[in-house]
């Protein structure tokens, strides 16, 4: 049976993180549809292609802390330096993905890459934030710098493109990201005419980001690029096709059903948690790094 359409969203206004993200908050906010809608995906921005001109001052958002869940950038056009106060650091290059468990705390600033800044150019990303269960939010920070080239590919038959699994399982084949809940985070990448299909769990919150070109979604609906498809928890087949040469980003997940208390960069289970979060920030409980 077919995961049937709840609707499809176009991109709300755009606003800019810092002065380096020019992104689309399809959720929580943009889509209207509450916090826990597509858990245990807590927040979607999606930076449309963005042109920013040359400047040897690198573009970005400064060191602010996390807690409570993980990040995770995807860079498609343009490429994104990372430090944190773990120590961990480098560069996302296009194609390549970040998943930063923030878990107990990090402190962390997120710049254009030096050389793009210098150049200029089109930026393209999404950051996702991951939400972690109750018993693992204050898991010790990890730092998944996943490359390209290392991501595995998943080839629809009979030449109707391919799926890379960042993370979950498609037919068999893993992806490569670790996760603390059961989720698929898939680029599916095809060709104008292409037809691929795949299914998915019904109880899993699914939705797709149209990265590129247009999509025809189950036979009938389009779906244009820039936009963010919601689908119904009903059956479990969903098939994308081509009326261009295409990229969608896959997201489903099986929801975290557990009380959420987000509250700026933290997103917690209770009040305390939140007031406990804002404490260990001041008291220099989340490290040192400097801006
Ligand atoms: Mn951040």
């Amino acid at each position: 049976m077919q995961k049937t359409v709840q609707h499809i969203f176009s991109p709300p206004p755009a606003h800019t993180v810092g002065d380096g993200f020019h992104v689309h908050n399809f959720f929580p906010s943009g889509i209207n549809q509450g916090i826990y809608r597509m858990s245990p995906f807590f927040l979607l921005d999606y930076g449309a292609p963005h042109f920013f001109p040359p400047t040897d001052e690198p573009r970005g958002v400064g060191v602010h802390p996390h807690r409570g869940f993980e990040t995770v950038t995807i860079a498609y056009k343009g490429s994104v330096a990372h430090h944190d106060s773990a120590g961990n650091s480098g560069v996302i290059y296009e194609g390549d993905v970040q998943w930063m468990t923030a878990g107990s705390g990090v402190l962390h600033k997120e710049y254009h890459e030096e050389n793009f800044a210098k150049k200029g150019g089109s930026m393209q990303m999404v950051q996702l934030w991951v939400n972690l269960p109750a018993k693992d939010k204050m898991t010790n920070p990890k730092y998944q710098g996943i490359v390209h080239k290392d991501i595995p590919v998943y080839n629809f038959p009979d030449n109707n493109g391919y799926a890379e699994i960042i993370a979950g399982e498609l037919n068999g084949l893993r992806g490569i990201a670790s996760t603390f809940t059961p989720l698929n985070l898939w680029n599916c990448k095809g060709k104008k005419g292409d037809t691929m299909t795949f299914q998915l769990p019904n109880t899993y919150n699914t939705g797709i980001v149209i990265i590129e070109g247009n999509v025809l979604i189950n036979g009938s609906q389009k779906a244009e690029t820039n936009h963010f498809v919601l689908f119904n928890n009903d059956g479990e087949e969903i098939s994308l096709q081509g009326e261009d040469d295409f990229i969608c980003l896959v997201l489903s997940g099986e929801p975290i059903n557990e009380t959420l208390v987000p509250y700026g960069p933290f997103v917690m289970n209770t009040k305390e948690q939140i007031i406990q979060a804002y404490e260990d920030f001041r008291s220099g409980k989340f490290g040192v790094l400097e801006d």
